[in-house]
């Protein structure tokens, strides 16, 4: 294993290890560019060997970070944030060009990142603990929160720079080290990420980068020192991190795929419902786990929505994600383009209405170079029925599905009754179905008005149901705990210790 030109800038895409970049000796795979189809660059997988070196390289790292006083180490991410504000553009670039998303919309994953780091700054007032004086006389009792040890991250490609950064801030903030194993579909945000965090002054080898698949997987799942697995990607693969990583004595939180629906009440103001499934249904190719996948048109109301939502799915502007009036880049693979293909047929098959159809569209508003890129306009759905495969199914591409309902309770028994529970969203003016949606949905994150409600840095991101597996989110304070665990001190001095031994459990005294 060579340390040398694997750097996000370079031709293969390699690990990062103990501060510093490295080839790899593992087999290779290539990286697109969607918009074109061209291999942009090679990503080397790792080997078990390569992924044990990167763990006892965090391990090596962690005794001093963990002793770092915690305001130090959050100076070092105070040094990382005025990196990534001014390298944002330079990640959003390399995420359109590996992903294919639109070039404003990877600006918007870079700042939801950030929003994290800010986050997670603050990280002396969050592991702060609680004290109580004088729990018995002369006895105080406090808790405190200590970290976990090397922790790992397993990420999806659809979102690669925020979704390693809902992870490693906070992780690495509370004194862990980390293990990232990023998506080989889009390899090389990542490791740009980790010369800036290098950058910033974190020490070698708490943060550490290997790329690869399942081999990678499972050699961080079976790893004696790796503590925590944060996984995010689709609901298969998240069961199987969930049981194999808690089998081996881990931590895991696993944070799966999702159908998400959006309720029109007949009281929604039509355009704003309209911009908002056109946003969250086509915007990332609907390649986002808070994609709107489904709409759920309440009375009479498919008849004043329909025309428009029509009319906008056609004359969606599908373009190279760099073209300034782009608002839907290609799709990230040839694999993914035919699986969506795929359920397209399927949902004419199991005989849901075709009102537009994305198949075939060759790129050609996509400028010159883009012939063999893997292009797809918006696809919508209208009759699609619960016991349908792409009702059912996560399609993850822009395939928006409408399901008509009476009123607004079984709008709310079809959601619940759903596999999948990680956003929703409600387009109302009444206040009381609001709150009635609100509180009777059995979905994670809910937005009123607010298609795509991903929560805050300080708040916390999870679905429900099959859309998380763990007892834990993502980020916010519930992130804090998870890479944490808790430690009670209780403490007395010899003065205030009575004579003899005691046989009764202790109580207050
Ligand atoms: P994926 O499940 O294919 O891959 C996710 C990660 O798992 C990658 O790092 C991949 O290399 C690894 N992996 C893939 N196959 C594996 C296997 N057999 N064994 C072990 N590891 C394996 O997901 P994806 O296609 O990269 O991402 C899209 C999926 O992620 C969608 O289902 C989407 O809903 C989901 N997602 C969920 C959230 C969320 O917060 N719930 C966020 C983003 C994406």
């Amino acid at each position: 294993m060579n340390a040398s030109h694997a750097s996000a800038g370079s031709r293969n895409a390699g690990h990062y290890i103990g501060g510093r970049p490295v080839d790899g000796t593992g087999s290779r795979q290539p990286v697109f560019n969607p918009a074109t189809g061209a291999v942009a660059k090679q990503v080397v997988l790792a080997t078990p060997d390569e992924v044990n070196r990167a763990v006892a390289s965090a391990r090596a790292a962690f005794p001093q970070w963990a002793d770092t006083p915690p305001i130090r180490r959050a100076r070092v991410l105070f040094r990382f944030l005025e990196l990534m504000n001014k390298h944002r553009d330079e990640l959003a670039h390399l995420i359109t060009a590996e992903h294919g998303k639109v070039f404003s919309d990877a600006q918007g994953e870079v700042t939801r990142g950030i929003d994290i780091v800010e986050f997670a700054c603050g990280v002396p007032q969050l592991l702060k603990g609680a004290h109580t004086e004088q729990v018995s006389t002369g006895i105080d009792n406090w808790t405190l929160r200590q970290p976990l040890g090397v922790v790992a991250g397993i990420t999806p490609f659809n979102f690669p720079v925020m979704v390693p950064m809902w992870m490693f801030p906070v992780a690495i903030a509370a004194g862990n080290t980390f293990v990232l194993k990023p998506s080989p579909t889009d390899p090389s945000a990542s490791l740009r990420i980790a010369e800036l965090l290098s950058e910033a002054g974190l020490p070698d080898g708490v943060f550490n980068v290997v790329q690869g698949d399942k081999v990678a997987v499972n050699a961080l799942l079976e790893h004696p020192d790796v503590k925590a697995v944060s996984f995010v990607g689709s609901t298969p693969i998240a069961n199987y991190i969930y049981e194999t990583g808690a089998r081996h004595g881990k931590r895991v939180q696993a944070l799966g795929g999702a159908k998400n629906h959006m309720v029109v009440m007949p009281d929604a103001d039509i355009d704003q419902a309209v911009d908002a499934l056109i946003g969250a249904g086509y915007g990332s190719a609907g390649e986002r786990c808070m994609a709107v996948s489904v709409a759920v048109l309440v009375g009479d109301v498919a008849d004043r929505l329909l025309p428009r939502l029509i009319e906008r799915t056609k004359t969606l502007k599908v373009l190279d994600g760099e073209n300034p009036a782009a608002e839907m880049g290609p799709i990230v693979t040839r694999a993914a383009h035919e699986r969506i293909s795929g359920y397209i047929a399927l949902g004419v098959q199991e005989g849901a209405q075709l009102l537009v159809d994305g198949r075939g569209f060759q790129g050609a508003q996509a400028g010159d170079g883009c012939g063999d890129g893997f292009w797809m306009g918006g696809t919508l759905f209208d009759h699609v029925t619960p016991d349908m495969r792409i009702y059912k199914e996560e399609i993850f591409g822009p395939v928006l599905g409408c399901v008509r309902v009476k009123d607004l309770k079984e709008a709310v028994d079809l959601i619940n009754a759903h596999e999948y529970g990680n956003g929703v969203a409600c387009f109302t003016r009444d206040g009381n179905v609001a709150r009635e949606f609100g509180r009777r949905i059995e979905v994670g994150m809910v937005g009123i008005n607010v298609p795509i409600p991903v929560p805050m840095a300080w708040h916390g991101f999870g679905g429900w149901k099959r859309s998380l597996f763990g007892d834990m989110h993502a980020y916010g304070e519930e992130g804090v705990r998870f890479y944490t665990r808790q430690k009670s001190i209780m403490q007395r001095w010899p003065e205030s210790i009575g004579k003899g031994a005691e046989f009764a459990m202790p109580t207050a005294k």
